[in-house]
């Protein structure tokens, strides 16, 4: 929590304000019930209920501290709400292991023995960029080593870079001649994405038949490919796909009918995203032909002893990358316009490739793209999946929000001291937020130290 001292008087007197309530504790449950959100929901409200003897008995946010009750916003991005975000993680990560690893949700434990490979689809080059790697051992090697005699670029600028790069180095990402960089082409990546990736998932049904010896119209009878993916992105600002993909058979979770293990899978994800291709239009100039980056990392999930990446490990991973968006780009998470940038202090190349995106997005064969330059020009899902992958999220969204309610309803039955049935309730929205700086400097600190011990508990368990 931010030193007191630090704080100015008026906050200071907030605190102390409430703090001293003689309602304070019942504040303090409200926030630890809404999961120390960010920005709760505010409500007003009644309820009615009806008492074992048929009485009606009440319950009214009039009695509550400010005559409201929180309830969580429910944002997705860590960025707007830690804790939501959180808890949207863990809602992903449910629905990711269901999908993997089955015995809950809906999904029967056998599809645990269905081929299942992580695999991670990077985007191609745009240009040198600086970047950290690994030598042969593991340890931190140079950016870019020059192999022979030292080369300028057309543009007269080294194209090696020998640094060592901290994980934080701000030079990271960005290109080495800006000049070099092909940044139209990036932009048209990050916009087409979604119909490379649809693409890709028709090529890999492809590949799969011929493994099989099968064709299309036969492959569909025996085979459905299920997925589930998440968009991240990479320092440079492309977007890469982290995705599970599974073989089952034609009807719900039944095994896949055809010859082709794990190994088989791989292979085909390999084959697939080596050769699928996408043609785009481009305003300046002859037409690009985009396609997914050498970089193409596989690994088959294994819920037996001999797994390396297990259905747990893969479902993390891909959860974790769920809540991230472009924040990090330091856009926001709103449409801009160029003219914003100097407001914003975004490195070089973030500027460029606003620039770039908002001059595509002025010919109508780029129409839209200029509503999606804060996301880099993309504009799919950053979470998706196959429609029988595993349950959906608003499902188990659903039953939380449910199981909320019910919570919610058992709280009040508790403060009425009775045996009841509720009968009917009315709320209003009262707004977004706490009411003072002083409520929400309470309510992050509190936020803070819960957050850190269901890191311990996660990391345990
Ligand atoms: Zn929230
Ligand atoms: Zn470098
Ligand atoms: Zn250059």
């Amino acid at each position: 929590m931010t030193p007191l001292v630090e704080l100015p008087p008026q906050v200071v007197e907030e605190i102390v304000r409430r703090a001293g309530r003689p309602d304070f504790e019942r504040w303090s449950e409200q926030l630890h019930r809404c999961g120390y959100c960010s920005r709760p929901v505010r409500l007003r409200g009644r309820v009615v209920h009806q008492s074992a003897d048929g009485r009606r008995v009440g319950y009214s946010t009039d009695a509550e501290p400010d005559q409201m009750l929180m309830i969580r916003c429910g944002n997705r991005r860590a960025a707007v709400c830690p804790s939501c975000s959180w808890e949207y993680a863990g809602d992903m990560w449910q629905l990711l292991y269901a999908g993997a690893a089955g015995g809950r949700k809906g999904v029967p434990e056998s599809i645990r023995s269905h081929p299942l490979v992580f695999a991670t689809l990077t985007a191609p080059g745009f240009g040198p960029v600086h970047t950290t790697r690994t030598d042969r051992t593991g340890g931190p090697a140079r950016c870019r080593p020059a192999h022979g005699t030292p080369r300028l670029c057309s543009h007269g600028r080294p194209i090696w870079c020998t640094t060592i790069h901290g994980e934080d180095d701000p030079r990271l990402g960005q290109p080495l001649c800006p000049d070099c960089y092909d940044y139209p082409a990036h932009i048209a990546f990050n916009w087409h994405a979604p119909e490379l990736w649809r693409r890709f998932t028709i090529t890999l049904r492809r590949a799969l038949a011929r493994t099989a010896g099968l064709t299309a119209a036969e492959f569909v009878q025996h085979c459905r490919v299920s997925f589930v993916k998440v968009a991240e992105f990479q320092r440079r600002g492309v977007i890469h796909f982290h995705t599970l993909i599974r073989l089952d058979g034609p009807g719900d979770f039944d095994p896949p009918q055809i010859s082709v293990d794990a190994t088989g899978l791989a292979e085909a994800i390999r084959q697939a995203a080596a050769h699928v291709r996408l043609t785009v239009e481009m305003p300046d100039g002859p037409d690009l032909v985009l396609r997914f980056g050498k970089q193409l990392d596989t690994q088959i999930v294994n819920s037996g002893p001999a797994g390396k990446l297990t259905p747990e490990h893969a479902a993390r991973y891909i959860a974790k990358y769920a809540t991230k968006s472009a924040e990090g780009f330091g856009l926001g998470e709103r449409r801009i316009t160029p003219e914003a940038l100097p407001l914003l202090d975004v490195p070089d190349h973030v500027s460029q490739l606003v620039h770039v995106a908002w001059q595509l997005g002025e010919h109508p064969i780029y129409e839209g793209l200029r509503r999606w330059v804060h996301m880099l020009g993309f504009r799919g899902h950053f979470a998706s999946k196959s429609r029988h992958y595993s349950t959906t999220l608003g499902a188990i969204r659903g039953e939380r929000r449910a199981y909320r309610q019910r919570q919610a309803t058992e709280h009040v039955r508790e403060l009425l001291d009775e045996d009841t049935t509720l009968v009917v309730s009315h709320w209003q929205f009262a707004g977004v937020g706490y009411l003072t700086i002083g409520d929400t400097t309470l309510a992050l600190s509190a936020a803070a130290r819960a957050r850190e011990q269901r890191q311990v508990a996660r990391d345990a368990a």
